[in-house]
């Protein structure tokens, strides 16, 4: 594009013209993202959140995904910002900030109603980036100005964490450090965050677990032979245990009503299915979208039913595979309609 031809005030008056027309493209676009938000329709791709389809699918930067995401829960939240957006007297940053904000309210003290937030965006109306966040620190019930957690990468192979702990963290912190001091561990604290991971990850992940029971299986079938009584009654006992942890990972399709013909039904899905599933789908969801993408997230990942257990869809490892909550959302939005939003029964 050759503007060379332009007078010096027809050059200002076109530049005036192209940012009001940026500012109105970019409000446009943060209400169709609300809408898509309210739809949970990203899911349809192979992405778990709003912020994924903005990188993947509109190619996004993440910063960028990230404030406009923000903007749009914001604008989800107090509607009102969508005309101050538009005629520039709130910039994307500052509701981005904003919203930033509002999410460390609700996890370190308590989440703002709707017209306190309303309040403080006007606050930070017509101001520019600096001032506004000091406006919000100084809102703050919090009263101290909390790091930006986050993980960077440093190298191939190391990444800088940062984190706020509270008090009690920081004792127990503090006395692992002494228990694993003197059992000759490193006593860094990322060295800490190693053994504590490893450890917890053993208990809580899904695919560890049935990785340890398949074993426990395989072990256990080679000395059938040998086993006593009393060891069979042991290694049962265990299987329970676990099955009874693996069920906290309820399945959100299964809490949605049914025909009561199928209450005769169980609807527990036994340990060894649950276990296969587990491995086969590498503890990841299982979505594929139109595309031939896969999902592969492993967050909030639950068990669904191909053909649903209400449909006498059978708990066999063929008729289950994994599901992020955000894919689990989307085939209970395509199978009941987007009302099971609303019902409060889809959570992760
Ligand atoms: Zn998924």
């Amino acid at each position: 594009m050759n503007l060379k031809h332009l007078t010096d005030q027809q050059l200002i008056a076109a530049t005036d013209v192209a940012a009001k027309v940026e500012v109105s493209a970019m409000t446009h676009l943060l209400h169709h993202l609300a809408e898509i938000q309210r739809r949970r329709l990203f899911s349809v791709y192979a992405v778990n959140s709003l912020f994924e389809y903005c990188v993947k699918r509109l190619k996004m930067s993440e910063p960028a995904a990230s404030r406009r995401v923000n903007a749009v829960f914001v604008l989800m939240d107090v509607p009102e910002i969508g005309a101050k957006l538009q005629s520039g007297e709130l910039s994307l940053s500052n509701v981005s900030q904003a919203q930033t904000f509002f999410n460390q309210e609700a996890r370190m003290a308590e989440a703002l109603t709707s017209p306190e937030k309303a309040r403080i965006l006007k606050s930070i109306e017509n101001k520019g980036a600096r001032r506004a966040k000091e406006i919000l620190v100084a809102s703050s019930s919090i009263r101290v100005e909390l790091p930006k957690e986050g993980m960077q990468p440093i190298s191939a192979e190391f990444h800088h964490l940062t984190a706020v702990i509270d008090e009690e963290t920081k004792a127990g912190l503090e006395r692992l450090q002494e228990i694993w001091s003197h059992s000759g561990s490193q006593r860094g604290f990322g060295a800490m965050l190693k053994k504590m991971t490893e450890l917890c990850l053993s208990q809580v992940d899904p695919l560890k677990k049935s990785k340890q029971v398949s074993r426990s299986a395989k072990n256990s079938e080679k000395s059938a032979s040998r086993v006593s009584e009393t060891e069979v009654e042991i290694q049962s006992e265990s299987a329970t245990r676990v099955e009874t942890e693996t069920t906290t990972q309820s399945v959100v399709l299964d809490q949605l009503p049914t025909p009561t013909s199928e209450s005769a039904r169980s609807r527990h899905i036994p340990a060894r299915v649950r276990h296969a599933v587990q491995v086969r789908d590498g503890g990841s969801c299982a979505y594929i979208d139109g595309c031939g993408d896969r999902c592969s997230s492993r967050t909030f990942v639950q068990f669904h039913h191909l053909i649903p257990f209400a449909c006498s869809g059978e708990h066999t490892v063929e008729n289950i595979e994994l599901r992020c909550f955000s894919h689990n959302q989307r085939h209970a939005i395509d199978d009941y309609g987007t009302g099971v939003l609303s019902r409060g029964e889809l959570r992760p």
